[in-house]
């Protein structure tokens, strides 16, 4: 089976290249790519990319991902984020191929506090959100076989991450500042890549399945609540810290003003994937604190 793997090294990406070896023949691309186009701003190029590969399965993990840059550079995140994925639709169909892609919770717009369903109203407040979402309709409307997954606060142990970050200030110093408004699940890319290889194979045996789904670890924090775990787990094992669990600030949104707007609820109700696929999503502090396994250095 030929897969074909776009966005290969974002995090998302790069454990996509694991999880999906052992699926079928993975061709792997970055927008630097030589032998086929993997750039997302080439439409025509990646249109190509498709028709001579000619793959069962597409997974797109790239993206415009920066979301207070999407707020000034609006086309490119519609062609990154829209356009892009529409033509990988379009050529998908006309394969009869699957195609799995990865959305966000920054399609709604964080109201209330029960988690979002995939029947719930989007109304994104960015740029970004906007992109995402209609990223998700043009693949609907283009591709039977689709499989969209909107994840959350996804994290990974390979290159920067909100954990690092905050395990290099607490070391630096006395206390930290971080907002305790926001509300979700920080997600692993090991997990969402493993899901993706499960779900694509029952997906296959079963193209009933197609469908939009939400997808992130269980249970929910604030990013105030994941920076204490954080501090916890590293002061457990060892590494010295200037500022521990106890010395981390909680301050409203408000406090960081960033040119997007982020939803102050994220949370994800993540039933309908759990029942259709028959997988257990384990908590967040699981992965977060496997993460951090790897990625602290040995006291
Ligand atoms: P990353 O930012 O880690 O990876 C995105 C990848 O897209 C990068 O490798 C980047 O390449 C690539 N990319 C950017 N522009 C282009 C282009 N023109 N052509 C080809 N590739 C390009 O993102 P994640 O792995 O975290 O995200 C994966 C998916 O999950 C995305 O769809 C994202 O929207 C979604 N998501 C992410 C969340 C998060 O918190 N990160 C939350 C919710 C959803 P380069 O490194 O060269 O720029």
């Amino acid at each position: 089976m030929k897969i074909l793997l776009l966005g290969k090294n974002g995090q998302v990406g790069w454990e996509l290249q694991r999880s999906l070896a052992a699926l079928g023949q993975v061709t792997a691309l970055d927008r630097h790519s030589s032998d086929y186009c993997g750039n997302l701003q080439d439409l025509d190029g990646l249109a190509d990319t498709v028709r001579r590969l000619q793959p069962h399965i597409i997974v797109n993990a790239a993206a415009h991902t920066a979301v207070d840059r999407a707020e000034s550079e609006p086309e490119l995140a519609r062609t990154l984020n829209t356009l892009a994925p529409g033509v990988l639709a379009t050529e998908a169909e006309k394969l009869g191929a699957w195609l799995l892609h990865y959305s966000t919770d920054y399609v709604f717009d964080g109201s209330g506090s029960q988690p979002w369903t995939e029947d719930d109203t989007p109304a994104p407040l960015s740029v970004y959100g906007r992109s995402k979402l209609e990223g998700e309709q043009r693949i609907q409307a283009a591709c039977s076989k689709h499989l969209i997954f909107r994840t959350s606060w996804v994290y990974a142990a390979r290159g920067g991450n909100f954990a690092k970050t905050m395990l290099r200030l607490a070391k630096e110093r006395e206390q930290l500042t971080v907002i305790n408004d926001q509300f979700g699940a920080p997600t692993g890319a090991e997990l969402l890549a493993d899901v993706a290889a499960l779900a694509l194979r029952s997906a296959r045996a079963d193209p009933a399945l197609a469908g939009l789904y939400h997808l992130a670890a269980a249970g929910e924090t604030t990013w105030h609540g994941y920076a204490q775990f954080v501090l916890a787990q590293a002061r457990q094992a060892g590494v010295v810290l200037k500022a521990g669990p106890d010395a981390v600030a909680a301050v409203p949104t408000s406090a960081f003003p960033t040119p997007a707007q982020r939803p102050h609820n994220s949370r994800l109700d993540t039933h309908k994937l759990q029942a259709a696929f028959d997988l257990t999503l384990p908590d967040w502090q699981t992965g977060v604190a496997r993460m951090l396994n790897e990625t602290l250095p040995t006291p």
